[in-house]
């Protein structure tokens, strides 16, 4: 496999370059005000800011991961197609955005499983990889990637290793490791820059949206460099929807944190996109898995 791109006689690892699809009313931010049993009720957006996204990708030459709900590919099964016939990667997201600690295992067995079988559906296309929402696989759910494994997924990228306010496992380790010591199953989490003797979460998302871009060029450039890792970067599709309906009822840091530079995301991603080597999350977790170790070690 190609999992390395040479630049002036270095060689820099390929990226990973990945998409959390959910519409507009879906996200974390808004679950206090929007009900799940209202999202049938509001005007869809995620076909238009995927077409746009696509467009973006091809024009950039990249092949991208899209982790989709099953919520959405039962609502939108052209969309699937359209975005495997591109080349991209169709991965889970669950079924319906909540967090993998608020649900017990059997719970999650059966969200893991219907969306799987759903996108496979739509997408006429083998699931094989996972992200869970928000980020929530973290030291409350330890049962979690066996039951991934279990399901047939091959890799996890849904450990965020920072403290956070939201979410994070700040013990788990910053690149890619198995979880389990009897099976294959890779986790890649998301990525982050160790500077100074302190962790940052630099993949993507607000963070990437609110930053200077710079700052996250810099945080890739680090990673790729003096860690000599691959990037595992993120963001939605809403993320570059500048017109998309305000959300009432809110608090003010929900709204700060969805709605700050929305006009300028498509700018930064074409800059993204154009400064570094990109791949789907599969190729960069079949080039980093023989170096994944066993973590927790093995009592
Ligand atoms: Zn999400």
């Amino acid at each position: 496999m190609n999992a390395c791109l040479s630049i002036a006689g270095e060689t820099a690892p390929i990226n990973a370059m990945s998409v959390d699809v959910e519409e507009w009313f879906q996200v974390g931010a808004f679950e206090r005000v929007i009900d799940r049993a209202d999202w049938a009720s509001f005007a869809p957006r995620v076909e238009g800011n995927c077409a746009h996204l696509l467009d973006l990708f091809a024009e950039a030459g990249i092949t991208a991961t899209f982790f989709i709900l099953g919520w959405i590919a039962a609502r939108h099964g052209s969309l699937i197609r359209r975005i495997a016939a591109a080349g991209h990667e169709i991965a889970s997201h669950g079924w319906d955005h909540t967090r993998v600690f608020l649900l017990t295992p059997a719970a999650f067995a059966a969200d893991i499983a219907r969306a799987k079988a759903t996108l496979e559906d739509a997408g006429g296309v083998a699931v094989t990889g996972y992200r869970a929402p928000s980020f929530s696989i973290d030291g409350r759910t330890p049962w979690a990637h066996r039951l991934l494994a279990e399901a047939g997924h091959r890799y996890s990228s849904s450990v965020a290793p920072i403290a956070h306010d939201h979410y994070g496992w700040r013990a788990a380790p910053r690149f890619a490791f198995r979880p389990l010591a009897d099976a294959a199953l890779i986790e890649l989490p998301v990525t982050t820059v160790s500077y100074a003797g302190r962790r940052m979460a630099a993949g993507g998302g607000g963070f990437f949206r609110v930053m200077p871009y710079g700052f996250s060029r810099w945080a890739i450039r680090r990673v790729n460099s003096h860690d000599a890792r691959p990037a595992i970067t993120y963001f939605h599709p809403w993320e570059i929807d500048p017109h998309q309906p305000r959300v009432r009822g809110a608090g003010l840091r929900a709204r700060l944190r969805h709605y700050t530079n929305l006009a300028g995301m498509a700018g930064k991603l074409r800059r993204l996109a154009g400064d570094f080597a990109w791949g789907r999350v599969d190729a960069v977790v079949a080039a980093e898995a023989w170096r994944a170790e066993v973590w927790p070690a093995p009592q």
